[in-house]
C-alpha cells in the first residue's frame, strides 16, 4: 500500500525522529497543558509558541469513526480501494486525533468504538510512519 513518505521540517523533525524509534512523541503545551499532533510551531489552542516541548505518549487510543474509501482522488491509493479510513482518538487526551487504515482489518469490518495501538510502517528505506492497529 504506497503511503506519503514523510519529510521533516524543523517543527516535525523529533517526531518523526522518534517514530523512526518506533516511539511516539508529541508536543505539550505548557500553557495549557494540552497535547498536540500534528507538530507545529505554536499551540493550535491559545497559539503560543515559547512553552512547547516534547512527551512521549503510550500510543494508545479508541476508533472514534471510520469510512471506506471507495471512490478516492488520492492516485498513489487509488489500487487500494476499498480501504479503511479511520480517525482514532488518543486516550491520554481524546481532543488528540490521528487518521489510520488499520492495518490488519478488512474494508467494511472497522470496529468502531474498539481500542487501537500505535504500530510503526517502513515506506521507505530507514523511514518509518506510525499506523494504528486494532488489539
Ligand atoms: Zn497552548
Amino acid at each position: 500500500m504506497p503511503k506519503l513518505i514523510p519529510v521533516a521540517d524543523e517543527s516535525s523533525k523529533p517526531f518523526w525522529d522518534a517514530v523512526n524509534a518506533k516511539r511516539l512523541l508529541l508536543q505539550h503545551c505548557g500553557a495549557c497543558n494540552k497535547l498536540q499532533y500534528p507538530p507545529q510551531a505554536t499551540c493550535q489552542k491559545c497559539n503560543k509558541g515559547d512553552q512547547l516541548t516534547w512527551k512521549e505518549v503510550q500510543g494508545k487510543g479508541h476508533i472514534a469513526a471510520a469510512i471506506t474509501i471507495e471512490d478516492g482522488r488520492l492516485n498513489r491509493r487509488m489500487a487500494d480501494m476499498p480501504y479503511n479510513l479511520a480517525m482514532v482518538t488518543l486516550d491520554e487526551d481524546p481532543s488528540v486525533n490521528f487518521y489510520a487504515n488499520l492495518p490488519g482489518t478488512p474494508p467494511y469490518k472497522v470496529p468502531v468504538g474498539a481500542a487501537v495501538e500505535v504500530t510503526f510502517e517502513e515506506v521507505a528505506p530507514g523511514q518509518l510512519i506510525h499506523e494504528w492497529r486494532v488489539v
